[in-house]
């Protein structure tokens, strides 16, 4: 449950809740890669699970009802839905624990080191990492879920700074912040099931990063909590006391403790955000008109480049609900020079940010398409993320990767990265989180879905390991906010090099010298992409 919402089992999302792949689309995958059948979804109730192992003293107290383990067996991934929906889950925690005070968080670490059990921080098991997938192993393992822990703490309204636990999920930030006139301006996708606690461990990215920053910029001070240590970072403007701790706890994947709480930077609620769409003539007109947009410092918030494919499945994605209109719109788009080559840009802003970005994109060919398509996306910007299990039962699987690079490479890599997926594939890619000096890459990937859950996840591991090694080849950063988790962990340290790892690795085993928190994320480079 998430408040009074319950959350579906093996699908993303809550009951209730549903997106439905339009003909369209369907049609659209199809033409492309051919009729699939739909991947069956069994009954979770019907799992034959394994009675779980016991559990020393108020370690045994925690949950052990089957359906709760089996909802904190696995994250959000592909492979993990391909998974829970098929009741192939290989390994489920012994216990759900639930603490409800920070030094509760603390007892618990210290009894299970004492004891040898593993312990997986759960925040809100969105991870598309394999962050939060439990493992099979010989020594017992609880899931550490933070709901409880999902108060305000402090808001200092002065200085627009707000103190949270770390179990706290986006809804409720901002509703909280929302009743004493702030906002954080963390918008993931995943906004509505995730939480402070992982967005911190993960170096989660908003969609309103340009305006905001991701949360590694909204953190200013935090706790952490670990078998043999304490660290309690204060929020200071800026510190030149040696190096910035917080920067070692954003990314630590629970790897080096459990963050408990966060003072995050805060600010004034705006007037809501306006998104707007301009149709560019090609992907690096866009990508050109993009860096000057950021590089000139036009004040968006939001600011998304789709490439043609990703552009027509959008327009795709609306054509369902509006058939009529879409023909009028595009007869007067085509009229206008707007080809299947054009790419749609997406700009936000709660200020005056939009007519600049609007001058800069003319510029570059840019024929703005009005209000609808920035309406269509901020309406649905939550909901997307329900396709994936509709076009499951539809027999087509579809995933996402994503990377950054310097603005010099970032049309060669997406190329790149484009050819190096194995057919047959559809793949689309936008453009998002620009800075100065560059951008996020994000891949959205479609094939046809083996009804076998092994050979499904052999597939995905297959197109994986493709794309991940032209990501690396083509000078991208093996993730820029989904983290490592532990399918990125074979290729960590050829991002960090050996002695990156070595201090990383140095820093995990000074707060947990037994290795019992995730021991397998970011630090153990075997390649579980299988699993
Ligand atoms: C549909 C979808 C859309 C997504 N969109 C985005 C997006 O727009 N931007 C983005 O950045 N990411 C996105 N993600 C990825 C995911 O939501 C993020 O990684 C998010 O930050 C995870 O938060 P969580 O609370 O769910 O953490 P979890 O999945 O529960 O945990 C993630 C990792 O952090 C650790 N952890 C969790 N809480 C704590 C804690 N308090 N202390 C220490 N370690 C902890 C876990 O052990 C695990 O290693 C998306 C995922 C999905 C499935």
């Amino acid at each position: 449950m998430i408040g009074s919402r319950r959350r579906r089992l093996g699908a993303w999302g809550f009951e209730g809740v549903d997106l439905v792949a339009p003909q369209p689309l369907l049609s659209f995958l199809n033409e492309r890669l051919g009729a699939s059948a739909g991947l069956p979804r069994a009954d979770p109730a019907r799992f034959a699970i394994a009675p779980p192992r016991s559990l020393p003293g108020a370690l045994g107290e925690g949950s052990r009802e089957p359906l709760d383990r089996l909802a904190h067996a696995r994250g959000q991934g592909l492979t993990d839905l391909v998974r829970l929906r098929t009741g192939t889950v290989t390994a489920l925690p012994d216990a759900v624990l639930r603490p409800s005070s920070e030094d509760e968080v603390e007892s618990i670490l210290r009894a299970c080191a004492a004891a040898g059990i593993r312990v997986i921080p759960w925040g809100g098991g969105t991870s598309v990492t394999g962050g939060v997938n439990v493992l099979p192993g010989d020594e017992p393992l609880v899931s550490l879920d933070l709901e409880r822990l999902s108060r305000l703490v402090d808001l200092d309204e002065r200085s627009g700074l707000a103190t949270f636990q770390a179990g706290t999920f986006g809804p409720e930030i901002e509703a909280v912040l929302g009743a004493r006139g702030f906002t954080l301006g963390h918008f993931p996708q995943s906004f509505e099931l995730s939480t402070l606690g992982g967005w911190i461990a993960t170096r989660a990215s908003g969609q309103e990063s340009l305006g905001y920053g991701g949360i590694e910029r909204l953190v200013a001070g935090l706790d952490v909590r670990a078998p043999a240590g304490k660290l309690s970072i204060p929020a200071f403007p800026a510190s030149a006391a040696g190096p910035d701790l917080r920067q070692l706890v954003l990314g630590s994947e629970g790897r080096l403790g459990v963050v408990t709480r966060a003072t995050v930077r805060v600010r004034r609620r705006p007037p809501p955000l306006v998104v707007k769409g301009t149709l560019l003539p090609s992907w690096e007109e866009g990508i050109e008109g993009a860096r000057e947009i950021v590089q000139r410092r036009a004040p968006l918030d939001l600011l998304r480049l789709s490439d043609a494919f990703e552009t027509e499945v959008s327009l795709l994605l609306g054509l369902s609900r509006d058939r009529a209109l879409d023909r009028i719109v595009q007869r007067l788009l085509s009229l206008r020079g707007v080809t299947e080559k054009s790419c749609m840009m997406l700009c936000g802003a709660t200020g005056d940010g939009l007519e600049e970005s609007a001058a800069i994109l003319k510029a570059h060919g840019g024929v703005r398409v009005g209000a609808s398509p920035g309406r269509k996306w901020l309406a649905d910007r939550f909901r997307h993320p329900y396709l994936r299990d509709s076009l499951l039962d539809s027999g087509y699987a579809t995933d996402t990767l994503e990377t950054a690079a310097p603005w010099s490479r970032l049309s060669d890599l997406s190329e790149r990265v484009r050819r190096a997926f194995p057919e047959p594939i559809v793949v689309l890619c936008h453009v998002s989180h620009p800075y100065e000096d560059g951008a996020s890459l994000y891949f959205t990937f479609f094939f046809p879905c083996p009804r076998d859950p092994e050979e499904a996840t052999a597939r995905w591991a297959h197109l994986k390991r493709a794309a991940t090694a032209a990501i690396l080849a083509g000078g991208g950063t093996l993730s820029h906010h989904h983290g490592v988790g532990i399918w990125h962990a074979p290729w960590y340290e050829s991002e960090v090099g050996r002695d990156g790892l070595r201090l990383v690795e140095n820093a995990a085993a000074a707060f947990d010298p037994t290795g019992i928190l995730n021991p397998h994320v970011l630090l153990d480079p075997t390649d579980r992409l299988e699993v």
